[in-house]
Order: structure tokens, then sequence, then C-alpha cells
């Protein structure tokens, strides 16, 4: 049973959020506000010396698989085990966007320091996300009009206190200093968690749960969409989708991380269901 399934059984508050998880949605939202951790590194835990509050040390970084311009997908830009041009999920399906690019694979460190983000209500772990995406995006060429965050649904953003894309969002609007639209791409629809799903579920799943509720936000401009992750590209896809829709002369992803590219079948499991409810 997944836990949407379970979560309706469970009688929940005010806010939608489960009465047993106040404490802990409480304490998540301090500790982005209070920066309790001291400075350390997201994935080894040892002490930082650096001008922004939290992110990983120099040694991680250094052993974390960062993604650069061979050994990708020439569409969603993930890692590929052979020298192929695209992956096989990319020649089969037409992801709506132009191209997507990551910073790292989605393991080690780089990984630590997303659930900090998502599940640990460390907010000020954006600004660090944020530096990174400056230097993919002029390393890329990249040239957009403005950005666009992934948007949760407001069920889920009120459980977990804010979306951590539109706070990567902002502090990268801030360094670019180009526009972040908010708002005017929406989550209309509470869908099934996309973490346990194939890939030909993930894109069922998505397909109608965004809508644009400001179409002239978006005529004829060239968007970035900004989210911490990505997996099979099914979001980014769905979402670029919508966008065109509303006459968006281009549409671009960019992502701090994303998976490797596995096999044809892509049944990736992961544990971010487990995370969403222990980690604190
Ligand atoms: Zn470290
Ligand atoms: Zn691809």
């Amino acid at each position: 049973m997944s836990r949407q399934n379970c979560s309706t059984s469970i009688k929940t508050g005010v806010f939608g959020t489960r009465k047993r998880d106040k404490p802990k949605v409480l304490f998540r939202k301090l500790r982005g506000k209070l920066y309790l951790d001291g400075p350390v590194c997201s994935g080894c835990s040892k002490e930082l010396i650096s001008h922004i509050r939290g992110g990983l040390c120099p040694d991680c970084q250094k052993t974390s698989v960062k993604l650069g311009v061979s050994n990708i997908c020439g569409k969603c830009g993930r890692a590929l085990a052979n020298e192929a041009e695209f992956c096989d999920t990319c020649i089969r399906n037409d992801r709506a966007f132009v191209r997507a690019r990551s910073c790292y694979v989605y393991e080690g460190a780089p990984k630590k320091l997303i659930y900090r983000l998502k599940f640990g209500g460390r907010r000020y772990l954006a600004a660090f996300i944020a530096e990174a995406l400056v230097d993919r995006y002029l390393d890329c060429g990249y040239d957009c009009d403005c950005i666009v965050s992934v948007p949760l649904s407001d069920k889920r953003r009120r459980r977990r206190g804010y979306n951590q894309s539109e706070l990567i969002a902002e502090e990268l609007s801030a360094r670019l200093k180009l526009p972040l639209v908010s708002g005017a791409l929406v989550k209309i629809r509470e869908n099934k968690s996309q973490a346990k799903l194939s890939m030909r579920e993930r894109e069922e799943n998505v397909r109608g749960v965004y809508a644009v509720v400001a179409p002239d936000e978006f005529k004829s401009r060239r968007i970035l969409v900004v989210d911490d992750v990505m997996t099979t590209g099914a979001t980014l896809g769905e979402v670029s989708r919508v966008l065109y829709k509303s006459k968006a002369r281009s549409v671009e992803a960019l992502t701090y991380c994303s998976t490797r590219y596995v096999s044809p079948s892509e049944n990736i499991l992961d544990e971010e269901d487990i995370y969403e409810d222990e980690m604190v």
C-alpha cells in the first residue's frame, strides 16, 4: 500500500498535516530558520569553512560524480554507461523540453545534501545548490529569459513546510539576475509519489497534474525549469508540455542531480518515501 493510501485513513489536522507529525513538521520549519546544525558538510559531517552556511566540503565535491559534456545523454543529460548519443528513454519518448542538464549523479554526498534540504528542513542548503547550478548554467551556454520551479501540490507543500525546488529557483534567480515566475504554474492534482513507480507508470502518473494559470507569463519566453533531481524526466517533460501549450518559446531544464540511466525498464526504487516520514 502506498503512503498516500495509508495517509487517508489517518486523521489530519487543519492544514492537512497528520496530528502525530505536527512536532516533526514544526521542528523542520524551525531548523531551516534557526540553523541548528553548525557549519558541517552534508556528505561527511566535517566542519566547513565557507561563506555559505552549509553544503559539501571540497573532498566530498571531488569524490562526487560530476556530470560534464561526455558520457551523458544529449537530451536529458543523465550519465550513460556507454558513449551513445542519447539514452533509450529519450529515443523512445519525446520529452517536451529542449534539453535537461544536472551537476551531479544522484548518489553519495550530493544525494545526502538533497535529502537534508528536502526532508530535513535545512532550507539554507538551497543557496549552496544554486551556486553549483550557476556554474552549470554558464558552462552549458543556457540563455533563458525567466526561471520557474516545479510546483508541489498544496497538501505536500503544507506538510513539508516549503517547496525545495522553489527555494533553489529563488536563489538561482538572484544569482543569475533572471526573473522568477511564481504562482503561474501550479500543481492541480495530488498524484502518487513517483518514487516507487516504473518509467511508464511515472509518465501516466504526472499526466495532467500541472496547469498554467497565467499563460501570458510564459508566452514567447525562453524558460528555465529548475528542480532538485531528475529521475526519468517524466515530470520535467510534463511541465514542459504545459509551458509549450502556453506558447513558451523554448523550455530547458536544470537540476542539481540526476539518476544514472539504468535500463529500458527503469524500475527505479528510491527510499524517498521512507525519508519523508523518518528524517527530521
Ligand atoms: Zn564532506
Ligand atoms: Zn536521455
